[in-house]
């Protein structure tokens, strides 16, 4: 039944697939919230079209990312691997629960989901857990996790995202990776447009939400030169410099209506997952990424707009 549940999700879009046993989670673990009698997790991941980032790097296209790598990815393309998956569980008698992100629900009161408009979100649900899905992936021994908090794959390094099925079902499991990707090279922390994570790899996820929606001028083609004219610290903001609380990135959000969202409440990235790209971008430089390709993917100097435009 293994092969057949790999086989079923590579067929419906996956590209590795992870068995993680129970016991590898604590025994208060939320999986034992949603199914106390789990006794696998099957981890699932996709890689993200390397293709979707070539046109924020360019500065040309960017509803490829939003619509392609976010969007479509957790609204059709793994939900339709999970339930096939977990439908195969079903056929051989055992249950499958999937689990995938829940983008515009979170236990947590004051937080928000970068991916997702802010004012979208119910916070505060606990009849609802969702467990750390970077945390389970390597515990399904799909990757590492990056300094900077996303898994690594070997193959696609952090260009992946992933769900997960909760079995009764006993799989063997997969080992996990030695960790071996992540140098601690920092340039996901440098090259965030709007300082989102910290010295010590966490990221503020206000900040990240509002420079992840273009708040950064210098970095987003759509900003009119007047962006944020009734904030006293527009140009701190246009500069990524900003101090970012809670009910200021609110005010920031609000304003940022250059370049339109994409649907079911998911924003635009405009930042373009500089974090995650740079990262990929060091790893494919160290050539230690198996997925290869004809061309590197960064060709030329990034390209930027200075602060004096909006001045
Ligand atoms: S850019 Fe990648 S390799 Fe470098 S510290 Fe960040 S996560 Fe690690
Ligand atoms: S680069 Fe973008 S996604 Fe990454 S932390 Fe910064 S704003 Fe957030």
């Amino acid at each position: 039944m293994r092969e057949r549940i790999i086989d079923t999700a590579k067929k419906n879009g996956a590209d590795l697939v992870g068995f993680a046993p129970a016991s590898r989670f604590p025994a208060d673990h939320s999986i034992f919230k949603i199914f106390p009698e789990t006794k696998t997790v099957i981890g699932i991941a996709f890689r993200v079209l390397r293709g979707t980032f070539r046109g924020i790097e360019e500065g040309s296209t960017y509803y490829q990312y939003t619509t392609m790598a976010v969007e479509n990815m957790e609204e059709v393309i793994m939900p339709a691997a999970l339930l096939q998956v977990s439908l195969l569980l079903e056929e051989e008698g055992y249950l499958g629960i999937p689990q995938r992100r829940h983008q515009t629900v979170m236990e947590e009161e004051g937080s928000t989901n970068p991916e997702v408009a802010y004012n979208f979100i119910v916070r505060g649900v606990k009849e609802e857990p969702q467990f750390d899905f970077t945390d389970a992936a390597v515990l399904c021994g799909l990757g590492e996790k990056s300094f900077h908090g996303v898994l690594l794959t070997d193959e696609f390094g952090p260009m992946i995202r992933c769900c997960f099925v909760l079995t009764d079902a006993e799989l063997e499991p997969t080992s996990l990776k030695e960790p071996h990707l992540c140098d601690g090279c920092k340039k996901c922390v440098s090259e965030c447009p709007g300082h989102a994570i910290a010295a010590d790899g966490s990221t503020d996820l206000w900040r990240c939400a509002v420079y992840y929606n273009g708040a950064n001028g210098t970095r987003n083609p759509f900003m009119p030169p007047d962006a944020f004219a009734d904030l006293e610290d527009r140009l701190e903001i246009i500069a990524g410099e900003a101090q970012v609380t809670p009910e200021k990135a609110k005010q920031i959000l609000d304003r940022i209506i250059f370049y339109p969202p994409a649907k079911h409440s998911y924003q635009t990235s405009v930042c373009g997952r500089a974090c995650d790209l740079a990262c990929y971008i060091h790893l494919e430089e160290k050539g230690v990424l198996t997925k290869k390709f004809k061309i590197p993917f960064r060709r030329r100097e990034p390209w930027k707009y200075e602060l004096k435009d909006f001045e």
